[in-house]
C-alpha cells in the first residue's frame, strides 16, 4: 500500500519538490556560443543566464548583462573538460540541491549541470565496483562521496519520476 493519500482535486498530498522552470530551461539552454547582438566583441561567449528573464531562454554574453540584467539573479556557466558546471555559491538557495554531487574546480565547489557519458564496457563496470560504494540514482555513475545524484539534471529528472507517481 503506497503511502500517498488523494486529496478531492486529485494532487498527491506527498510534497513534491519541483525543479523551478527556469531551471528546466537552463538545462536545455546551450551555452558558449557566440553572441548575436555582440559579433566583434573579445568576451562575447554566452555563458550567462538570466533567472529573471527565463521565459526567453537564451543565454547570453556579459556585454548582454550590463546591458539589459543589470538587478537581475544572473547565473554564470563555467566549463570543465568540456563539461558545463555552475558554482555551488550560485545556485544554493534558489533550487533544492540536497543530495547533488559536489566538486572542486578551480578551488570553487561546484555542480555538473547534466549526466557526463561515461566509459561503457567490462572494464567501466569493473572499476566502477571497485572505485566507490556510491552511485548516481539516475544513472550509476559511481560517485565520490554519499551523494545522490552526479549532477543538477537530476533534480528535475527526479521530480518528474515523482509526479509520474512511480
Ligand atoms: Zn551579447
Ligand atoms: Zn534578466
Ligand atoms: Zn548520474
Amino acid at each position: 500500500m503506497a503511502n500517498v493519500a488523494r486529496i478531492p482535486d486529485g494532487k498527491d498530498k506527498v510534497t513534491i519538490t519541483l525543479a523551478p522552470t527556469w531551471l528546466e530551461t537552463m538545462l536545455m539552454t546551450q551555452f558558449f556560443t557566440p553572441c548575436d547582438h555582440h559579433p566583434d566583441m573579445p568576451r562575447n561567449e554566452r555563458n550567462l543566464f538570466c533567472i529573471d528573464c527565463s521565459e526567453c531562454s537564451l543565454a547570453f554574453c556579459i556585454y548582454c548583462r550590463s546591458n539589459h540584467h543589470a538587478n537581475h539573479r544572473i547565473v554564470q556557466i563555467r566549463r570543465s573538460s568540456y563539461h558545463e558546471v555552475v558554482r555551488v555559491a550560485e545556485v544554493e538557495g534558489l533550487i533544492d540541491v540536497k543530495g547533488v554531487h559536489t566538486y572542486i574546480i578551480n578551488s570553487a565547489k561546484v555542480f555538473f549541470l547534466n549526466e557526463r557519458p561515461q566509459p561503457k564496457g567490462i572494464g567501466a563496470a569493473a572499476g566502477k565496483a571497485a572505485a566507490s560504494p556510491y552511485f548516481c540514482e539516475v544513472c550509476s555513475r559511481s560517485l565520490l562521496y554519499d551523494f545522490r545524484f552526479c549532477s543538477i539534471g537530476f533534480r528535475t529528472t527526479e521530480s518528474k519520476v515523482r509526479m509520474a507517481g512511480v
